[in-house]
């Protein structure tokens, strides 16, 4: 059976670390947010399975620092100070210094499961309407005012009418098939085992890219003298090392990586995750808008995908706050403008990077000892990955730092006059 129709200002799908973020920015301003999510809700971080541990670029902790949610995170982040790029058992190495650009870090490294923990706890806070264990059932077309959507939840459907549906429900998102947008799709042949070590050498903040014939293997430094492996291999390779014992794969790692961190141990379990490029064809339609990995998926090499996703929640929360209409064509097109160059760019250098520098077997090994020779000679690729690293681009900061910090400072802060109010609700 159907609930009532409930109006609200924006309903989200998909509570990740964009859909969330967006929710807990948008009700903060004033809007009515509600945002479904087809996980259930997690209680603790320790219950989460999700071993990543997120290389966030320097801009991109300004912009959590803004709107408040940089200092719950801070106790769990560690610093990358330099970050060393080689090719094993070639030549080529490149190292990247934060105190060549002046700075004390040219990102920080944060597990994910505290960037959920933090979000968890802020989206009540913020005043956000979040239904977990729910997915969409049904999107309806838009009509001149709102769009509805039907929800499927343990407690039964739900229906809403929505101003604007956002669809942040990953690269596979429903909401965006629903909706007719097609993508543009390259499944690279390979897979990345994520896992956490620890090594007897302190890595002193040092941050590790390694191009293998086999792919990409990164160690990003964490708290604790741990470090997060993310280690990129053909998927038959990946099935292998998955039926390994943990010394066996250990032993292989050693000898993948070298022995600059001296001995390498496991420190948690591993998780897999199938790696493609994914890019929708437009980034929204009537009454409905794209962000995060719904919009773009990219291959992790070089810990872009959540920054390139983060810059786009700054943006759409920038024009929605801002606007009389938070579903108007011309408010979201304002969004999809500001976006598309940032996204068209990380997702060309990743993927040059990923195909490039990973497919030996399409590559001679001059050629492939060349593509680290550019990335040491050829300035605006060097620049791309310090300034990639540090999130040097532009962010609409001016309304996001105003933002009030919860729902009680919500109703007194005179935002914009939310449409949907709760007494609408069915
Ligand atoms: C191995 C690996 C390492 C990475 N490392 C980094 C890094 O160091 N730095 C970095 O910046 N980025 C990194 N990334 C990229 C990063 O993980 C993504 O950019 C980020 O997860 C995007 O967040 P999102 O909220 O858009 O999507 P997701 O995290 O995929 O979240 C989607 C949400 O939607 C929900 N959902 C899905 N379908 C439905 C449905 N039908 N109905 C309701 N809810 C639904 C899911 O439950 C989930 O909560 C890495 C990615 C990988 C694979």
């Amino acid at each position: 059976m159907t609930a009532r129709r409930r109006n609200c200002d924006v309903l989200i799908v998909g509570g990740g670390p964009v859909g969330s973020l967006l929710a807990c920015l948008l009700a903060r301003g004033g809007l009515d947010v509600v945002l479904v999510d087809r996980a259930e809700r997690r209680k603790s971080a320790a219950r989460s399975r999700d071993t990543r541990g997120y290389a966030l670029a320097a801009g991109t902790v300004r912009l959590l620092d803004d709107v408040g949610y940089w200092d719950p995170l801070a106790a769990h982040a560690e610093a990358i100070r330099e970050i060393h790029v080689s090719r094993e058992s070639g030549f080529g190495s490149v190292v990247m210094d934060a105190a060549n650009h002046g700075l004390p870090a040219l990102g920080q490294v944060v597990p994910a499961v505290q960037i959920d923990a933090m979000l968890a706890r802020a989206l009540p806070e913020s005043g956000v309407e979040w239904l977990s264990g729910t997915t969409l059932e049904t999107l309806e077309a838009a009509g001149a005012e709102r769009r509805e959507v039907v929800v499927a939840s343990p407690d039964g459907r739900h229906r809403f009418a929505a101003r604007l549906v956002v669809a942040a429900d990953g690269t596979g998102s429903a909401t965006r098939v629903a909706a007719g947008i097609e993508v543009r799709r390259h499944r690279y042949m390979a897979d990345a085992l994520v896992f956490d070590v620890r090594s007897t050498r302190p890595h002193q903040g040092r941050a590790f890219e390694r191009f293998t014939p086999e792919g990409p293997l990164a160690l990003l430094p964490q708290p604790g003298g741990l470090l997060n492996v993310v280690w990129v291999a053909p998927p038959e390779v990946c099935d292998d090392r998955l039926l390994m014992t943990e010394s066996e794969r250990m032993a292989e790692l050693q000898k993948r990586f070298g022995w600059r961190l001296g001995r390498l141990r496991a420190a948690g379990p591993v998780a897999r995750f199938p790696l493609e490029l994914v890019r929708a064809r437009r980034l929204h339609e009537q009454r409905l808008v794209l962000a995060g990995n719904a919009a773009h998926g990219v291959h992790p090499v070089a810990g872009q995908g959540l920054n390139l996703a983060l810059r786009d929640v700054a943006a759409l929360a920038g024009q929605l706050l801002s606007a009389a209409d938070p579903g108007a064509p011309e408010v979201l097109e304002a969004y999809a403008q500001v976006r598309r160059g940032d996204i068209d760019r990380v997702a060309a250098v990743t993927d040059f990077l990923a195909r490039g520098l990973l497919a030996t077997q399409e590559l001679a090994p001059q050629l492939l000892g060349s593509g680290m020779l550019l990335l040491d000679r050829i300035d605006p690729l060097r620049r791309f990955w310090a300034e990639q690293a540090m999130g040097l681009q532009p962010l609409p900061r001016r309304t996001l730092r105003s933002l009030p910090r919860a729902r009680a400072e919500v109703r007194g802060a005179g935002g914009p006059v939310p449409d949907g109010r709760r007494e609408d609700r069915g």
